[in-house]
């Protein structure tokens, strides 16, 4: 990435910047673009301080419109669970946008022995899951991440009942280039040893 990501002062939509208003970053403007219109997960590597976190949330702006078999997908599994409330972040014929919290718990990405509206997994089907700082987050929820997008599904345990539920979401998420997040970085020095920097 480049040092920073300009912008220009305009009203935000989704709560979000606006992908338009994004001047400058251009290649990595142009991964996203490839990302959303492909479907394919994205990983935006970078020194801190470089608007990684701008970037990322941008791409709400630019997702396309759900399909009218996913949307109906999406309605049929909220009639038939009767308590999937519209997504938050979403309005009908958009794709969600979930950002996750670094302190979310592998229980709460599955929703397991919560309600089906309690997964972030299956509020962000159809949509995006950012992570933000992928490395922060903890070891059991990268690894049900991992599971949830290798097998495309994921189970939920609510007392006797276990359900199989298909999960279909893009991955995206930012990184810091090593520890201290200075390596790359035009002005500041990385003070990470080399061993700090393989193990990140
Ligand atoms: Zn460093």
């Amino acid at each position: 990435m480049d040092q920073t990501v300009a912008l220009e002062e305009k009203p935000q939509k989704f709560g979000y910047l606006d992908f338009g208003d994004i001047k400058g970053q251009e290649h990595v403007k142009r991964a996203m673009e490839v990302a959303v219109t492909g479907g394919h997960n994205l990983l935006i590597v970078g020194p801190k301080g470089t608007g990684k976190t701008t970037l990322a949330r941008a791409m709400a702006s630019i997702l396309p419109d759900l399909e009218l078999e996913e949307k109906a997908a999406l309605f049929q599994k909220r009639l038939w669970k009767q308590q999937m409330p519209l997504m938050e972040q979403s309005v009908p014929g958009k794709r969600a946008f979930r950002e996750i919290s670094a302190s979310i718990t592998r229980s709460q990405m599955v929703g397991e022995g919560r309600r089906a509206d309690q997964s972030e997994m299956l509020l962000a089907n159809q949509g995006v899951m950012f992570f933000d700082e992928l490395t922060e987050y903890r070891h059991t929820v990268l690894e049900t991440l991992y599971r949830a997008m290798v097998e495309r599904e994921i189970t939920l345990i609510n007392g006797r009942v276990t359900v199989i539920q298909p999960v279909n979401f893009m991955l995206l998420a930012t990184t810091a280039t090593c520890p201290c997040g200075n390596m790359g970085d035009y002005i500041r020095t990385c003070s990470c040893t080399p061993a700090k920097v393989r193990k990140y």
